[in-house]
Order: structure tokens, then C-alpha cells, then sequence
């Protein structure tokens, strides 16, 4: 059995779905509001303990840990469970492809992701749970209880570099795919951008689902603009 290896790059409008909003987007709320960017800008997260306190607030109060994968995130944990390799590239980082029932190791989170905290110093990693829970009983920025360090998310800030691990991985997977299938990315930040190109280049079915245009559409062998929710789980049975 020689099945094609089926790449998934998902962006901000798969999770719309589950009550998260585009916030890193080239139009996300980050973007728009300047003084919320710097919650998530490393520079001043990590210079201004104010923002730092104002960030862990945020995260508190937004609940983004209760979200629950929708019926996309669903149809491609299933399209792995059928036996088709998959392998998810994803810019989210609310971790709702694993929660779906994707296997963590088939899914590469370009930003890092929500659902654990980083130590800025020694870099030990932990649930996020853990540290609101601290948050919850007081500590308004909970020092890292090993090295006494700043903790931050295990994500991908403004002003931070991609982990060259996973891109490395995202551009094999890429270059190594029969069908890439862009959903809910606008491709306009790299480098997700990059990699649609990449598929392209490579002879691989490009198929883009997005309820807005994209600069792929035109290098797209499918473009499709209905509403993700439905629309990916039709076409990822059509796959099997
Ligand atoms: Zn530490």
C-alpha cells in the first residue's frame, strides 16, 4: 500500500468554530490593538512586569484552555484514524487538532502552543493549568519555581524566531505531500505562506479553504469558499 501522504496547514478560521478568534492574523485583534500586541511582544513581556501581570490576566480571563475541537478538527483526526497519512501543520496554538484525536507527534504547531508554559531561563515546561492555577491563588507573574525565572507561554511571540526543528519538519512534510490543503490560513504570514508555494512547486494538489481570498487561489488546483465546518469534513471524506 502506497497511500499519498496527505498534508493539512491549518490557520486561525478552523478554530473559529470553537469560540476562538483570529488574534495573530495579518487582521487579528493583536494587530489591530497596539496595546494588546504588547502583551504578546517578547521584548516588552519580558522588560515590563506590568505587562507581564496584564498578559496572565488575559490568559485567565479569555478561557481559551476550555475550547472544544469542532467538526473540522474532528474530520481530520478521523481522515488519520481511516488510515490516510496525515500530518497537520498548524499556526494555531490551541491545541485542538491533539484534542480532536490526532496524534501529538503528527502535528507540528509553528507558534508553539497555549496549553503549556516555558521558563524564559532554565526552559523546564509545564501545563499551563498548572501556572493560572497559581495565577487563580494570587501570584499575579508566577516565577518559574525552579530557576525563579520569567515564565511565558510556550508560544510563539512577536519578536521571537520559529523553532528551526519544526519548520525543518513542516518543510519535509511539505515537499514529501501528494495533497496540501490549506484551510482557514489567510497565507499571508510566513511562513505558511512559503509553504503553500512549496507544495505547489513540488507537483503536490493544492487546495484552498478559506472564506476570504488568498494569494494561492490562482496557483490552487481547488479553491473552496464555504463555510470550513462543513465544508472540510465533505471534502476530506471525498479523500478516502
Ligand atoms: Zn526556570
Amino acid at each position: 500500500m502506497n497511500q499519498p501522504l496527505v498534508a493539512i496547514l491549518s490557520g486561525a478560521g478552523i478554530s473559529t468554530d470553537s469560540g476562538i478568534p483570529d488574534y495573530r492574523g495579518p487582521d487579528g485583534l493583536w494587530r489591530r490593538d497596539p496595546d494588546a500586541e504588547k502583551l504578546v511582544t517578547y521584548e516588552y513581556y519580558m522588560g515590563d512586569p506590568e505587562i507581564r501581570r496584564r498578559s496572565w490576566r488575559m490568559r485567565r480571563e479569555t478561557g481559551a484552555l476550555r475550547a472544544e475541537p469542532n467538526a473540522a478538527h474532528l474530520a481530520v483526526a478521523e481522515l488519520e484514524r481511516s488510515g490516510v497519512p496525515v500530518r497537520v501543520i498548524t499556526q494555531n496554538v490551541d491545541g485542538l487538532h491533539q484534542l480532536a484525536g490526532m496524534p501529538a507527534r503528527k502535528v507540528l504547531e509553528l507558534h508553539g502552543t497555549a496549553r503549556e508554559f516555558v521558563c524564559t531561563g532554565c526552559h523546564v515546561r509545564g501545563p499551563m493549568e498548572d501556572a493560572l492555577a497559581r495565577v487563580d491563588a494570587g501570584e499575579d507573574d508566577p516565577p518559574c519555581l525552579r530557576c525563579g525565572g520569567i515564565l511565558k507561554p510556550a508560544t510563539v511571540m512577536f519578536g521571537e524566531h520559529l523553532d528551526p526543528v519544526v519548520l525543518g519538519e513542516a518543510l519535509a512534510v511539505t515537499k514529501a505531500c501528494q495533497v496540501f490543503i490549506a484551510v482557514g490560513s489567510t497565507l499571508q504570514v510566513h511562513p505558511a505562506a512559503g509553504l503553500a508555494g512549496v507544495a505547489a512547486d513540488q507537483g503536490a494538489r493544492l487546495i484552498v479553504v478559506n472564506a476570504e481570498p488568498t494569494p494561492y487561489d490562482d496557483r490552487a488546483d481547488e479553491v473552496v469558499r464555504e463555510p470550513i465546518g462543513t465544508a472540510l469534513p465533505e471534502l476530506l471524506r471525498n479523500l478516502r
